[in-house]
């Protein structure tokens, strides 16, 4: 879909940007579901490279969980996501695919063990609302990438938003401590921006705490699908456009 930005400047209206710099919630423990399932596939061949690409969390891999991490490639397709994790660069836990891969609709990519700890988030960066405001936060956190190209032009669609909560939903019935949700451009803000403006945070919000209020499509999907092939690109590029700097 092409975004409705330029319509509304052309009719002279006021368009208030959502600030991915903001965009944080937390998990309250009353609402934790009980069970939540997920249709995950272990993206191809991708296991060796993504216990290379990971370090121990150094702590419980099932109470020391506490927050997940929600980024956006900058790139067009999953392959190209999940290149950084073969060459050693990044990983990230999930990869949710984009609207012209045959995965879409379906199942999202499982990219590194969650009981490990992922390279998403620089290691020096922290907040105060994460982790008592600790440094590595891949420690005690999760890693979700939904591949979009961070334009103005590129939305995200309805699945990919559904599929992303859902796994939230899924690791916050699995994992006791986990206590928010946080985008990567709220942790590291001087570098990055994803998932960027138009990721629409408080459907997604609204989404994880309370799964009744809109279906989930995510819930039905069974098919199965061959892998797209593309060239590699880079998750999480900044705002220049130029390749991540390992994350
Ligand atoms: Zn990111």
């Amino acid at each position: 879909m092409v975004a409705a930005l330029a319509d509304f400047k052309a009719a002279g209206k006021e368009v208030q940007m959502a600030d991915p710099r903001s965009y944080y919630f937390d998990l309250p423990a009353r609402q934790r579901p009980n069970d939540v399932k997920i249709n995950e596939e272990w993206f191809p061949d991708i296991k060796p490279a993504a216990l290379r690409t990971s370090k121990s969390r150094g702590r419980d891999p099932i109470k020391g969980v506490k927050t997940v991490v929600i980024h956006a490639t900058a790139g067009s397709s999953s392959a190209g996501a999940a290149s950084v994790i073969f060459n050693g660069k990044a990983s990230f836990h999930w990869l949710v695919p984009d609207e012209n891969e045959p995965q879409h609709g379906h199942f999202v990519w499982a990219t590194c063990y969650e009981s490990r700890a992922a390279y998403h988030v620089r290691k020096s960066v922290f907040h105060p609302k994460i982790n008592s405001g600790q440094k590595d936060i891949n420690r005690i956190s999760l890693g979700i990438e939904i591949v979009n190209a961070q334009l103005s032009s590129d939305t995200f669609s309805d699945w990919q938003v559904e599929a992303t909560a859902v796994i939230v939903r899924y690791a916050w019935a699995k994992y006791p401590n986990l206590e928010n949700v946080v985008s990567h451009a709220m942790l590291d803000p001087s570098r990055r921006t994803d998932p960027g403006s138009n990721f629409p945070w408080g459907r997604f919000k609204r989404l994880v705490l309370d799964a009744k209020e809109e279906p989930t499509s995510t819930l039905v999907a069974m098919a199965r699908t061959t892998l797209a092939s593309e060239p590699a690109g880079s998750c999480c590029m900044d705002r220049r456009g130029s390749a991540a700097e390992t994350v």
